[in-house]
């Protein structure tokens, strides 16, 4: 039996598909270890949205360039369809190079590598399958990821997604629900749906339904407590899910919905295709519904021409929207991607002066919002507990995580559902105590 490990980089849709990747090789027979030390295939299951990312997993590489003799290694995920067969000269000692549109054909690379094959190669973009398996070996026993659509059709200037996880493939909603009825058996009560852009999900089935139709049916799901999803893009994102969430209160009441900038001027240099007014109508509606929802964002400073008139219009936007919490980066060339052509690359230090002032900016607001939430009671899923601190940590429906108390009481409570009242407010958590 062949041991492996598997290390993951960058986002949620990369964790999944570790997950899912670890299941296939456990059915395969393979066994999992928790050290690349221990190991005889080792995993890279890379991220290469920022180039920092990137870099990382050559930095793993090339540790083991001298003593990774008898190991195998394999590279996964966005690096590897980015570079392709490039990642041999680089790193000579790895064996397999694998994108995230062929796992579907992992079974049989595997057995290419255990023949002998020194160069085994899955990078080919055109399918119109998903990587869907009954074997996923999920992390966690409570929260499930469930991706709902591969790949994207958009082409923002500045990414590279496009070119590493191919063109949008939505699953059937049969297959949606039927993941997620299992996952209900299995004793899993969150959900979260995943896909680089779930708004333009549109099920390939005859029943044809749209992202709003898929959430809403997912949230009844008998034993589902919570469904989220991630992430939206502006264009898409259609009022009729704000409808499903003031109906169905198993819709966690968070949004995140990624604006970048505040300036129309660079909306449109990052082919975002919408505007701040548009972007605007859309917080609207969420202002609007019965539930407050949080909203959350994605910010990039520095995309190339940012003047400090279109920095100060994404801090007004800040305080315009109030976001709960935002992912702000400074921009980061990639390769292939339109941006690279574009003049007026801002330096990287006035990046790094642009991007303290946006989070600065933005943790004032969080202070703000939530001290709001002092003396309020919030139903909390309990994820764990701290034993630094003795307090166990919950993750409240709008996505805030709340840790807290709870006297008297010793008994695990992970997974379960708690009532929490709100004695502590920082800028990025609460603090509480349990009320039952
Ligand atoms: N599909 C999602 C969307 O449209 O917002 C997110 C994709 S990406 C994994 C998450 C975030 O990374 C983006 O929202 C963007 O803020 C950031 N990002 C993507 N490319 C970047 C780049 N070249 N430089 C800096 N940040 C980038
Ligand atoms: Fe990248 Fe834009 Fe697609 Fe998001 S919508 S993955 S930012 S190209």
């Amino acid at each position: 039996m062949k041991t492996f490990y598997i290390e993951t980089f960058g986002c949620q849709m990369n964790a999944h598909d570790s997950e899912k990747v670890v299941g296939t090789l456990l059915h395969q027979g393979y066994q999992k270890v928790e050290t690349p030390e221990e190991a005889e295939l080792v995993f890279y299951n890379t991220c290469s949205i920022r180039d920092k990312a990137e870099q990382k997993v050559f930095n793993r590489l090339n540790q083991f360039k001298k003593d990774g003799k008898g190991k195998t290694f394999a590279v996964l995920g966005c690096v590897a369809q980015q570079e392709g067969e490039k990642i041999f000269e680089k790193a000579p000692h790895v064996s397999l190079v694998c994108g995230s549109a062929s796992y579907n054909k992992l079974p049989e690379l595997l057995v290419q590598l255990e023949t002998g094959n020194r160069r085994v190669t899955g990078l080919s973009l055109d399918t119109e399958d998903t990587f869907e398996t009954p074997v996923t070996r999920r992390d966690n026993p409570h929260r499930a990821y469930l991706t709902i659509i591969e790949g994207c059709d958009k082409s923002c200037a500045y990414c590279v997604v496009p070119f590493t996880r191919g063109p949008e493939r939505s699953r059937t909603s049969a297959s949606v629900l039927s993941e997620s009825l299992e996952l209900a058996r299995a004793g899993y009560t969150d959900i979260q749906l995943l896909g680089q852009n779930v708004n333009s999900y549109r099920d390939p089935s005859p029943a044809g339904w749209d992202f709003a139709t898929l959430l809403d049916n997912v949230g009844r799901v008998p034993g589902i407590r919570r469904v989220r999803f991630t992430t939206s893009h502006p264009r898409d994102f259609r009022k009729s899910i704000i409808d499903a969430i003031d109906q169905n209160t198993a819709l966690c009441n968070h949004v995140h919905l990624p604006v970048q900038s505040g300036s129309d001027r660079i909306l449109a240099a990052m082919q975002r295709l919408y505007t701040r007014e548009e972007y605007m109508e859309r917080i609207r509606w969420m202002k609007a519904a019965r539930r407050p929802i949080a909203i959350t964002s994605d910010i990039i400073v520095g995309f190339p021409g940012e003047t400090d008139d279109d920095l100060a219009a994404t801090l007004g936007l800040l305080d315009e929207v109030e976001f709960d919490a935002i992912f702000s980066f400074k921009y980061s060339r990639r390769p292939n991607t339109p941006a690279l052509a574009l003049d007026d690359q801002i330096p990287e230090e006035e990046k790094t002066r642009r991007l303290t002032i946006v989070q600065e900016h933005q943790r004032n607001i969080q202070i703000r919002r939530n001290a709001a939430y002092l003396g309020s009671v919030e139903e909390c899923m309990v994820e764990g507990f701290n034993k630094a601190t003795s307090q166990w940590i919950g993750r409240t429906s709008q996505n805030k995580t709340l840790n807290f108390l709870r006297p008297g009481r010793d008994e695990d409570v992970t997974g379960r559902y708690l009532d929490v009242r709100v004695t502590r407010a920082g800028p990025n958590s609460l603090v509480g105590e349990a009320v039952n």
